[in-house]
């Protein structure tokens, strides 16, 4: 499954992040033995564990709901936060980053879906939080890109064109923002039931759970 997978996403160049969230060590280390490196895991206090217990080769990104006073459980690892939607995670990610004398990636999440749980910017907050002046002074997070969640539907129009939404915010953001920041290139969107339609809208960073690990129960 993860060849299968890896081959669908070389023609769009995107990255896949396998989502490990509540699957044994025993199966991230049968993908690892596979060659993947990258995983994604949602509760801080099972990634802390995995991570003690996993090679120290594999890239760990947060993707969940994070708590601002958990950060520093998971900086001394973790490479990429999926899930920031405000000034004040980004100020104690680089706080929490600075210790350890490292940079920690992030995206900014969008709210895209019509669901009213999903966390998440839109598009004018987004633009207020990047003005913010307090953003010139962190040394130790990049702001790479944007990540959001289509509606959990079977309406594929409706997931396209939240898609679609979340690809044009990047370009906006981008436009406005980091023009001339080549690390700003990475648009999360896509997950087992969707990542061919998000692929088509310009994904570069697809987050697969249950197509790789099984169903969760
Ligand atoms: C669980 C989860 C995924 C993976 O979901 P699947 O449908 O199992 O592929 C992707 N992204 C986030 C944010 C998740 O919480």
């Amino acid at each position: 499954m993860l060849q299968a997978i890896l081959s669908e996403l070389e023609p769009h160049q995107a990255q896949l992040v396998a989502v490990s969230k509540k699957k044994s060590n025993a199966a991230i280390l049968e993908l690892h033995a596979q060659g993947q490196r990258v995983f994604g895991e949602n509760y801080v206090q099972e990634l802390v564990e995995k991570q003690a217990a996993l090679p120290p080769d594999i890239e760990w990104h947060f993707i969940g709901h994070l708590q601002t006073n958990k950060v520093k459980f998971i900086a001394p690892f973790v490479t990429m936060i999926h899930s920031v939607d405000s000034v004040k995670m980004l100020q104690e990610i680089d706080k929490q980053a600075s210790k350890y004398k490292k940079v920690i990636n992030t995206l900014l999440q969008f709210h895209i879906a019509t669901e009213e749980t999903k966390y998440g910017l839109d598009q004018d907050t987004a633009l207020e939080l990047l003005s913010n002046p307090v953003l010139n002074q962190f040394r130790n997070l990049r702001i790479c890109g944007v990540m959001g969640m289509a509606t959990f539907t079977n309406d594929m129009q409706q997931v396209r064109q939240e898609f679609k939404n979340l690809k044009q915010i990047f370009d906006f953001v981008k436009n406005q923002h980091f023009k001339n920041d080549d690390f700003f290139n990475t648009i999360s969107m896509g997950m087992s039931d969707d990542y061919r339609i998000a692929l088509e809208e310009g994904s570069t960073m697809i987050r697969i759970g249950s197509l790789l690990f099984g169903k969760r129960v």
